[in-house]
């Protein structure tokens, strides 16, 4: 989408490794927080957002990783609202439990630089278990562990889904099958963000 449309990609788990690596206050700020194991605090994260917003998207962005409950869609709506801004549409990309954890426990990542492959869709071409590019080992993220999977879901349906209510009710949430082939999916995404873009120009 990000090459389709030359549209900034904000997602919040990169930005605030930038935000730690380039030791900016927003950085260290959040720092002090997950050193702790606390979450960062959305106001945190919100003003990252509104950063990249300001810098990159004046003609727009996709935000992926947030917001993750009601609350954090308000505080973003707000935060938006003050600077002018809005979004356009919510897209939500439909799969059951099932489909969910037999991709994301196949993916694998390279110790060295985090490319990713998949075992089953996308595995490395040249030796199993090692990545194509920079030939080091890969491995399972914790984050993909079935165990740590099905934890996500149920976080998922707890705090997360009720957004598929508060976006539909604002008139932007689009909905997409995502239990299709990707280039299927990304190609239903396309042109309903196409069509976004030419209603938004009218
Ligand atoms: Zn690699």
């Amino acid at each position: 989408m990000k090459d389709d449309f030359g549209l900034p990609y904000i997602g919040t788990g990169d930005l605030l490794r930038k935000h730690k690596d380039d030791g900016t206050e927003l950085g260290r700020e959040a720092g002090g927080y997950m050193e702790k194991g606390d979450l960062v605090p959305d106001g945190l994260v919100i003003r990252m957002i509104l950063e990249e917003v300001e810098e990159k998207g004046d003609d727009g962005f996709l935000l992926d990783g947030y917001p993750r409950s009601a609350g954090q869609a308000e505080a973003l709506a707000d935060a938006l609202e003050e600077n002018g801004r809005h979004l356009t549409a919510a897209l939500l990309i439909e799969a059951d439990d099932e489909t969910v954890i037999r991709r994301l426990s196949g993916r694998r990542q390279c110790i060295k630089s985090g490319h990713l492959y998949h075992v089953d869709f996308d595995p490395p071409k040249n030796e199993d278990g090692y990545c194509d590019i920079d030939g080091t080992r890969l491995f399972q993220r914790e984050d993909d562990k079935p165990d740590t999977i099905r934890k996500r879901l149920a976080t998922y349906h707890d705090k997360t889904e009720p957004l598929i209510d508060y976006y539909e009710e604002r008139g932007l949430l689009r909905r997409f099958d995502g239990t299709r082939e990707p280039n299927v999916v990304h190609g239903h995404v396309r042109a309903t963000l196409a069509t976004l873009r030419l209603e938004e120009r009218l």
